[in-house]
């Protein structure tokens, strides 16, 4: 059994039952590990609530210059935790390579500088006689909570604003995919983090996620995951009335009018929706088509989608990989399976891919990329999450559909608009409810710009400055100047 947990600077074991780690694209067996318990969560938060004094008292520079080490660190083992994040997740390795590593390094370097730019409003005075200023504080002991679809990004957004701001932090990583996250942590420790900065639990969610969030030295909770769990996390949280901040899922609608780009909008549409086998909660799921270009957009994503090689994803030709589970392709299947049933066109897609279904001995977890067409706004397909490399297309006739379908969704995380009208773009920027709209474009995320949600996509924001809105808070420190005993305003309390 390897030791998967990481708690006061020490990769140690955990003391819950044994979890098995499969490979999603071999079957193969990668492991066994023991989960983190109840009790191994009390022993990382009592590690954080130990190492958070001196933490918060070390200099703005001082944490910069960790996290620039722990920034070099990561960039000397990037193809070591590629092949390790391609290989628990089933993701293609380029993707690893080209998008998860290097937007994980470039995330630790911006907070390196973030944190030297974390402070309130300048002293005045809004008092008689007095100095006013602002302090931007840390909260303490943050517990925050990973999904698996990109284990080591998600560590970062989660790790990077806590620490930068002087909080130290349990992670929780998906009890499926904690090897990078546990490489992150160990590679602070090398870089020169002390013991109980940065503690990674490899456990489940109801035994250790929920002992996590209830912990009452855990004063603010931080979750990735589905929208289900995240008003789980709520719930638990209020009951010690702590802080929350939810990154829960999303439907993406992508919007093509009448004047746009076919070409672009087709390959905007196959990246957006196939990026990391369609498990991305920006990905593009609804495409609301000008019924113009209806023809010509379906055609050409069927076309494209039929080019993408899926297969073995160490094979740095392989454009997508498996899917994270046997079990969570099946759950794919059968929201496509309903659909088709229920008289929804499949353009193309719709299966398990032949070659890759024979390659392995054991079951493995790939799913064709898919296209549909025919589907009510009623349907299953339409309304809920399905976490796959499945788009549906739908047509629209005036401006006022296409916004009133990219809205026709509980979620807002995300969305795009293409058109060549400026009035167009700066229609949809205004009006479709999500946070983050792209124009002529889907996905590009960077460090400096903020991520997160509207509506039941959940609250707050991951990356760049308003991160810290999460984990920091506010103190008016308040200095009177006058001279002697006496303060004016006193008489209105009493008059000696
Ligand atoms: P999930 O909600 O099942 O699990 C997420 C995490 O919560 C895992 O670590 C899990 O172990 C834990 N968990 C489960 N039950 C829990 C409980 N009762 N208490 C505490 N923790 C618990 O989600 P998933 O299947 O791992 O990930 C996919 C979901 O994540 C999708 O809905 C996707 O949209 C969402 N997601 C959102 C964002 C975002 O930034 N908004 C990013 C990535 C993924």
């Amino acid at each position: 059994m390897q030791p998967m947990q990481f708690i006061d600077g020490q990769r140690t074991s955990g003391t819950g039952r044994t979890h098995t780690l499969v490979g999603p694209a071999t079957g193969e067996v990668l492991g066994t590990y023991a989960l983190a318990s109840a009790a191994d969560v009390d022993a990382a938060v009592a590690a954080a609530r130990r190492a958070y004094p001196a933490w918060r008292r070390r200099t703005p520079a001082e944490r910069a210059d960790l996290l620039l080490a722990l920034a070099d660190g990561l960039a000397a083992r990037a193809g070591e935790l590629a092949a390790l994040e391609s290989r628990q997740t089933g993701k293609s390795l380029r993707l690893a390579q080209e998008f998860d590593v290097p937007g994980s390094i470039d995330n630790v370097r911006f907070f390196a500088g973030a944190a030297r730019q974390l402070h309130g409003l300048a002293a005045s005075t809004y008092w008689d006689g007095a100095t006013s200023m602002i302090r931007r504080e840390p909260l303490g002991v943050v517990g925050s909570i990973a999904p698996w679809n990109y284990p080591l990004q998600m560590a970062a957004w989660k790790v990077l604003p806590a620490v930068a701001a002087g909080n130290t932090i349990v992670l929780k990583t998906s009890e499926m995919t904690p090897g990078t996250s546990l490489l992150l942590a160990q590679t602070a420790a090398e870089a020169g983090f002390p013991p109980g900065v940065l503690n990674v639990l490899a456990g489940d969610g109801p035994e250790c996620g929920e002992a996590l969030v209830s912990h009452p030295d855990v004063v603010m909770s931080s979750f990735t995951g589905s929208t289900r769990v995240g008003r789980r996390v709520m719930e638990l949280a209020s009951a010690k009335g702590s802080r929350v901040h939810l990154e829960l899922g999303g439907k993406a609608p992508l919007v093509v009018f009448a004047d746009a780009d076919v070409e672009a909008a087709a390959r905007g549409a196959v990246a957006g929706s196939l990026i990391n086998g369609g498990q991305d909660c920006t990905a593009a799921t609804r495409a609301i088509v000008h019924s113009s270009l209806f023809e010509a957009f379906t055609s050409r994503v069927g076309a494209l989608m039929e080019s993408v090689r899926v297969g073995d994803p160490s094979d740095l030709a392989t454009d997508m990989g498996a899917l994270i589970s046997t079990g969570h392709r099946d759950r794919v299947a059968g929201f496509v399976d309903r659909a088709r049933a229920e008289g929804a066109t499949v353009v193309t897609g719709g299966g398990i891919p032949e070659p890759a279904a024979g390659t392995a001995s054991a079951p493995t977890a790939f799913y064709s990329p898919t296209l549909l067409t025919g589907v009510g706004r009623d349907s299953e397909i339409w309304r809920e999450e399905v976490f796959g490399p499945v788009l549906v297309a739908v047509p629209f006739e005036t401006d006022d559909e296409a916004i009133e379908l990219a809205n026709d969704t509980p979620y807002g995380l995300a969305a795009s608009a293409w058109t060549t009208s400026t009035n167009r773009a700066l229609r949809a920027a205004d009006e479709i409810e999500a946070g983050t709209v792209w124009v002529n474009e889907h996905i590009p995320i960077m460090s400096e710009m903020p991520h997160g949600g509207f509506k039941a996509s959940g609250f707050g924001k991951d990356m760049s400055h308003y991160s810290f809105e999460e984990y920091t808070q506010i103190k008016h420190v308040l200095i009177d100047r006058t001279e002697g005993p006496v303060r004016a305003w006193q008489s209105a309390v009493f008059s000696a």
